[in-house]
């Protein structure tokens, strides 16, 4: 941890960084397992956390308490998600004026997804996340990430097109941060294609530690990502047994972690699910935190 440094840009210039996602709960219950979690993970000493935003603003309160909350109840740097769809300009106005007054200095400026089938659009001034890094950056003062997605966005209609999406967003942002993937190769191949745009911007390797192997099949579905068929063997391998399956996700994330920080990546992002075993497992399997 480097005290005192609060912008992402600046902790990943002297990383590898180590940061944590979390989303706002939706009740009571779920607060008070959050804050045992941010209570665990904050003695490894993570360089920033960040905390996602409900589609089209559906947690726009709670994820600004939260991030609020970890500036000033925590050492570490928090770092806001924001999503653009269903807002207008001035809605993403009072968003950062907000987070300025709270001394919150990096905002993951994001696209959104549209309303799911059936639902009514909101207003928005937004169509793409560009827009929003557009107007971060106006704004002034915040460090800006974007998403990139190793194996495309869904909405992509080729290759070539979303790297140069996402190239051109890279320019005007600091850093990005990835969907989750299973396979280094993904990555790797990702950074060569925006190597030969002309981007050598940090790409943050998102990780997510397998507990429940159907949810995360579901949610990289959704993401557009692959759940290769190792992995799923592996999983497998624990057939009812719940701790053995934890287990088993753990020793995936370790080696794909050891293998991209062996690749040079500027950091590792862990999609914690706001639970905190899985992550301080890999992080001790790594070497990297071992005095919790
Ligand atoms: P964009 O960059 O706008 O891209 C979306 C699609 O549009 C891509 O296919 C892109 O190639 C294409 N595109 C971009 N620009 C143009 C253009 N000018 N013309 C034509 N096509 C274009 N979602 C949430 O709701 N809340 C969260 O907190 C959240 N956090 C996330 C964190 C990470 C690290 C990641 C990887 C994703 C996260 N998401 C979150 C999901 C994200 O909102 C969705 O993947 C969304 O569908 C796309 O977001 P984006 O920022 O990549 O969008």
């Amino acid at each position: 941890m480097l005290y005192g440094v609060t912008k992402i840009a600046d902790l990943l210039a002297a990383g590898p960084t180590i940061s944590f996602e979390f989303f706002p709960p939706k009740n009571e219950a779920g607060w008070l397992s959050l804050g045992r979690a941010i209570a665990e993970l904050e003695h490894l000493e993570p360089h920033f956390v960040s905390v996602t935003y409900g589609a089209g603003g559906s947690t726009r309160t709670k994820t600004a308490d939260l991030v609020s909350w970890v500036r000033r109840q925590t050492h570490i740097a928090p770092m806001a998600h924001l999503t653009c769809a269903g807002h207008t300009k001035a809605d993403i106005r009072d968003i950062l004026l907000n987070y300025r007054a709270e001394g919150v200095e990096n905002i993951l400026a994001l696209g959104g997804d549209p309303p799911a089938h059936g639902e009514a659009p909101s207003e928005s001034d937004y169509r793409y996340s560009l827009e929003l890094v557009h107007d971060v950056a106006d704004f002034g003062g915040f460090s800006v990430g974007v998403a990139a997605h190793p194996e495309l966005h869904p909405r992509s209609p080729d290759r070539a097109t979303d790297r140069q999406h996402l190239a051109t967003k890279l320019h005007s942002a600091d850093f990005a941060i990835t969907q989750f993937f299973f396979d280094i190769h993904h990555y790797l191949e990702m950074l060569d294609e925006l190597a030969a745009l002309n981007v050598h911007k940090p790409v943050v390797p998102g990780i997510m530690p397998i507990s429940n192997l159907g949810q995360v099949t579901r949610m990289a579905h959704m993401s557009g990502a692959d759940v290769p068929s190792w992995v799923v063997e592996r999983m497998a391998k624990a057939g009812d047994d719940l701790d053995e399956a934890e287990r088993i996700g753990v020793d995936i994330a370790s080696d794909l972690s050891a293998q991209l920080l062996d690749a040079g990546a500027p950091g590792l992002h862990f999609y914690t699910l706001n639970r905190s075993w899985a992550t301080r497992e890999i992080m001790r399997n790594l070497g990297l935190r071992d005095r919790d």
